[in-house]
């Protein structure tokens, strides 16, 4: 069975209205994305899920929500004012376009610091030397642009966490093992986004640091790899497409020292999802030094005080969110007829059930109607009379709704419908008065791809 390209996954995308390239009408602005109705219902459900996961089924984490924009000095505290740059080359050659040279490398010699000449590869020219590039979008605030108020938009929003460290554990009465999640907008002014959603200037991350004991931060390391492994799977990621890779000591980043990215098998190859690191105690340690704050844990029981370690697992929305639909994106023949369907795990699609009335007449779309209005409350739903029943199956399949209800003739002598799954086909009557029973009863089930992994 084939897996799906980019182009296919692009393309629904844009037919059903999940995502647009920005700015179209003024011909588009490079690796930009705005996302349509059910782009931002997906979404937010991803979001949801990663909330869910770690403030309520735990009690060990506090939410934040911190600026874009904060003090300059942050970012020379963390380091990105100096250290968060990428190797830049440009073609001396015709095109004169520009590239990160560890990618490069990694395509033309096998690794990102593999010796040997590398090229341009677009026109085949020579590169200039490479010099490194800082990704900060920089920007001026207050009226005048002048050097005293320039700020940084944020690129991580862990920063934002580690400078509320002190709020944190002053008002939400917690002590080590504990964390602090966020979900946000950050911004990177990459040299050579692309990937559709993949690589992007502007993204969403979901970060989460877990302030720990130092004595215990490898085996909350440990702990945090299996849990994030297990979100992605439960969420019908198939297991076969994910991977778990320990990054060389060569590739760890100034702050880590230790990292593991999650990765899936995108249709351009692995690649990272979430990176889950090992911070120690860089962050804290270098905020208390620029700011002149204590950040330390102060045991109140014997006043013994310790710097806490720092496990991150941090993702990306939007990366997570193209591979949920790569992963359940799946064409098949059905009576000799082919049909799109997008298996995303019901509690991830965008709609959880489609009322559709048979015929548009006979009292079926107010029935239709009535009954869509029962369930709008507990999950999202839709109404529609628009086409052959086919085709609005099938466009349900599509956008991924796990369930059609459908009012028929029999629905207006006996107060039944039926009930048809995405994935099976099968169709069920069931009484209208347990409807909502049976799709909550659904919704809360675990739930495995039945996408064989090729
Ligand atoms: P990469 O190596 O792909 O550039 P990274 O290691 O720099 O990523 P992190 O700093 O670890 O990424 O950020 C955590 C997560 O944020 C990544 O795993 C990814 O999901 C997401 N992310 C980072 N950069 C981007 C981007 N430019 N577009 C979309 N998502 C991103």
């Amino acid at each position: 069975m084939a897996e799906a390209t980019l182009d296919e996954i692009v393309a629904l995308c844009k037919r059903r209205g999940f995502i647009f390239p920005s700015s179209e009408i003024y011909g588009g602005v490079g690796s930009t994305y705005d996302y349509g109705h059910y782009g931002v219902l997906l979404k937010n459900n991803v979001k949801a899920e990663w909330w869910r996961a770690m403030l309520q089924e735990r009690d060990d984490i506090v939410a934040i929500d911190s600026a874009i924009i904060q003090h300059p000095k942050v970012w020379e505290a963390s380091g990105h004012l100096d250290g968060f740059t990428d190797p830049l080359v440009q073609c001396l050659g015709e095109c004169k376009r520009r590239f990160r040279e560890d990618h490069l490398r990694e395509a033309q010699l096998g690794a990102e610091d593999a010796e040997g000449e590398i090229r341009c590869p677009e026109c085949g020219g020579e590169l200039s030397e490479p010099r490194q590039f800082n990704l900060m979008f920089e920007t001026h605030v207050g009226p005048v642009a002048e050097d005293g108020n320039v700020a940084y938009l944020r690129p991580e929003t862990a920063q934002g966490i580690f400078i509320n460290f002190k709020n944190v554990l002053q008002f939400a009465r917690k002590k080590p093992p504990f964390g602090i999640a966020q979900i946000g907008k950050s911004f990177r002014n990459e040299i050579t986004p692309g990937n559709f959603i993949f690589r992007t200037r502007e993204f969403e991350q979901m970060e989460m640091e877990f302030f720990v004991p130092p004595d215990s931060a490898g085996e909350w390391h440990e702990s945090w790899m299996e849990e994030r492994m297990r979100w992605y799977t439960e969420l019908g990621i198939r297991a076969g497409k994910l991977r778990l890779r320990p990054h060389g000591s060569d590739e760890l980043s100034h702050y880590s020292s230790a990292t593991s990215d999650v990765e899936y098998e995108f249709p351009m190859g692995f690649s990272e999802l979430e990176g889950i690191a090992n911070r120690g105690d860089f962050d804290l340690t270098q905020h208390a030094k620029f700011s002149n704050e204590k950040l330390e844990y102060v045991d109140s029981a014997d006043g013994s005080r310790y710097v806490p370690h720092v496990i991150e697992p941090a993702a990306g929305v939007d990366r997570a969110m193209l591979a949920f639909m790569v992963d359940a994106y799946e064409v098949e023949e059905v009576e000799g007829r082919e049909r799109t369907v997008l298996r995303l795990h019901p509690r991830l699609a965008p709609v959880k059930a489609a009322v559709l009335p048979l015929v548009n007449k006979d009292g079926q779309p107010e029935k239709a109607r009535e009954i869509h209005h029962a369930l709008r409350g507990l999950m999202a739903t839709e109404f529609d009379t628009g086409g052959s029943i086919g085709k609005r199956y099938r466009r349900q399949d599509e956008i991924g709704t796990p369930w059609g209800i459908t009012v028929d003739h029999q629905t207006m002598e006996d107060d039944t419908v039926t009930l048809r799954d995405r994935d099976s086909l099968e169709q069920s009557r069931i009484p209208v008065d347990d409807l909502v029973n049976e799709l909550v009863g659904r919704l809360a089930q675990p739930w495995t791809s039945p996408k064989p992994t090729a």
